[in-house]
């Protein structure tokens, strides 16, 4: 007879167990305690040891990724994989390539992708990877030869039906058409390795605005759950990558006003609010190496903040879509005070953990990253099944699909999530996500 577990125990074991690994502590932490109370009731989830299991990765690979640079010299960084669950499919989860990627970082995105695959209803597996090589002020040769570089050992560990990685931080189309080459020249085998790829050699439709548009879906079935809606509501985001201006450009397709986005240098405040074309703009301002988002202060006569956040900006919603922990105390302080209703993460865990605990005393409606983005890995199992048929579904078809997965995932969260005074979709997340993949790791055995 398996006992039950303390929460508060097995997250002290887990932090023994994996010292320095806070980001990771900080992921566990959110997701355990909502799972704990399932768990204790599920003496079959108990006694197959179904909770130490799921916080421990299948594997983690890690590599030196050795090239040479434009002046000659040979720079040496590390790379990773991250395998964390295999349960209900192949591991399935960005590449990121930020000086801040480590095990941790690493291994905190590879368990929140569990859950966040599991929640698409898609069969893949979570998993996470990168390295810690900066690519900014890099030239298109640097960039090619370290994606081929990281390529040279990372083609061992991923395949069609094992690892299909993907983009995320510093990750886009380029780089994935890189990296897709590398391992199509290596292994001599066309398939659907990678996802994101370019349309002419496997990629999906929608893939790009993909993450982007679904945040703004789950926000609005989240609001229409409140009888509201985004029809002239003010929206303050953070970033400027593909999560970011996507959001903002279906945000003002749906009637709101999107007045802030940001970059690491501090944000622009635009009180007219954004329109398509100042979006245009800033896609290709931002696809120049080193550009600022500042030159769009006087380019559309917007305030500009240098290091700042936004959070201060008296708005309606919040999408804080760049990195993780960007969203602190103070931060989330300002929001409340000045009456934001609805939080919605486009980016993975941007909300600190102590910010994450005035959320819960707050009246503000509050969507985890592990729903509200998961539209870009469900497009990415999209383009799986369109590469394994060797067919390709329209845009409308692929759109219409990623509306209705995240609609699903709105339901199902607010369904795990109800039993308070209002909706806790991060516990629904954490539950919903939970067992599907619990369930096939019941169902396969102890391994
Ligand atoms: N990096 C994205 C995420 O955080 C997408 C991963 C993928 O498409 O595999 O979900």
């Amino acid at each position: 007879m398996t006992s039950k577990i303390d929460a508060h125990q097995f997250l002290s074991d887990l932090r023994i167990r994996t010292p320095h690994e806070e980001e990771f502590h900080q992921a566990t932490g959110e997701v355990i305690p909502d799972l704990v109370p399932v768990v204790n009731e599920n003496k079959e989830y108990l006694d197959a040891g179904i909770l130490p299991r799921l916080v421990e990765p299948d594997r983690i690979i890690t590599f030196r990724v050795s090239w040479v640079d434009d002046s000659g010299a040979v720079q040496v960084n590390r790379g990773y994989r991250v395998q964390f669950n295999g349960a209900i499919g192949p591991y399935k989860g960005g590449l990121r390539f930020h000086p801040t990627v480590n095990t941790s970082v690493l291994k905190f995105l590879g368990f929140e992708q569990t859950f966040k695959n599991g929640l698409t209803g898609l069969p893949m597996g979570g998993g996470k990877g990168g390295s810690d090589f900066d690519p900014s002020g890099r030239s298109d040769a640097e960039i090619m030869r370290f994606c081929q570089a990281f390529m040279g050992e990372l083609y061992r560990h991923i395949g069609a039906d094992t690892d299909v990685p993907a983009g995320d931080i510093n990750v886009g189309a380029r780089e994935i058409g890189y990296l897709f080459g590398a391992y199509r020249r290596i292994t001599n085998r066309f398939e659907g390795v990678l996802t994101g790829k370019g349309l002419s050699f496997g990629g999906s439709d929608m893939r790009t605005e993909a993450t982007g548009y679904g945040v703004i879906q789950f926000l609005s079935c989240m609001l229409a759950a409140h009888n509201e809606d985004l029809d002239g509501k003010s929206v303050v985001i953070s970033g400027a990558g593909n999560v970011a201006t996507h959001a903002a450009e279906l945000a003002l397709d749906r009637g709101a006003k999107v007045i802030t986005l940001s970059d690491s240098n501090g944000f622009i405040h635009d009180k007219d609010g954004l329109t398509q074309d100042k979006i245009d703009w800033v896609r290709t301002h931002k696809s120049q190496p080193g550009a600022s988002l500042e030159k769009y202060a006087s380019e559309f006569d917007a305030d500009w903040h240098a290091d700042k956040a936004p959070w201060y900006v008296v708005c309606d919603i919040a999408i804080p879509s760049a990195t993780q922990n960007e969203l602190d105390a103070e931060g989330i302080k300002a929001l409340i005070d000045n009456g934001c209703m609805a939080l919605v993460e486009g980016a993975n865990m941007p909300t600190t953990a102590q910010a994450k605990e005035l959320v819960k005393q707050s009246d503000l409606l509050f969507a985890p990253g592990k729903a509200a983005n998961a539209g870009g890995v469900a497009v990415s199992g999209l383009e799986i099944s369109q590469n394994k048929m060797r067919k390709s579904m329209s845009k409308k078809a692929l759109c219409e699909e990623l509306m209705q997965i995240m609609t699903n995932i709105h339901d199902t969260c607010a369904d795990e999530g109800q039993g308070g005074k209002r909706i806790d979709y991060a516990k629904g997340a954490n539950i919903a996500g939970f067992r599907k993949v619990a369930d096939a790791m019941l169902a396969q055995g102890v391994g």
